[in-house]
């Protein structure tokens, strides 16, 4: 698999910090996503790197699907956050707003999506998103 850290072993999440001191934190269990857009960026370099299982994890248990199948063909390239909505240290929900830009085998492309988080016993979900 293609590593996606960026050069100068930046985070994929494009926060400028170093991968292992930004996302990786999350994705290997050492630390829990403070706020609903720290959720949203490791779950997107989750998607970068091909961490199928902190995908899942981070999933709330309403709505996680059975499995998830990354496409191998996809490289995402850039996340930019265009809005966050409560999500904070002491919420209970959260939305963010964001433009995934990635290469596909039929060239490049985006997606937009508002994505709905809720924190359960302290801990952020992804609930659910729409375009
Ligand atoms: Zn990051």
């Amino acid at each position: 698999m293609t590593s996606s850290v960026l050069p100068g072993g930046r985070c994929p999440c494009f926060s400028g910090d170093s991968y292992p001191e930004c996302c990786n934190r999350y994705h290997r269990g050492d630390a829990l996503a403070p706020t609903a857009e720290q959720l949203m960026r490791s779950r997107y370099s989750a998607f970068a790197v091909g961490d199928a299982t902190y995908l899942l994890e981070t999933w709330h248990p309403r709505t996680r699907p059975e499995s998830l199948e990354l496409d191998a063909g996809v490289v995402w390239t850039r996340l930019v956050i265009e809005r966050t909505n409560a999500g904070g240290p002491f919420d209970h929900e959260g939305l963010v707003e964001f433009t995934a830009h990635y290469r596909g085998d039929g060239g490049r492309g985006r997606q937009h999506e508002t994505s709905r988080f809720e924190r359960v016993d302290r801990v952020w979900y992804y609930v659910d998103g729409v375009d």
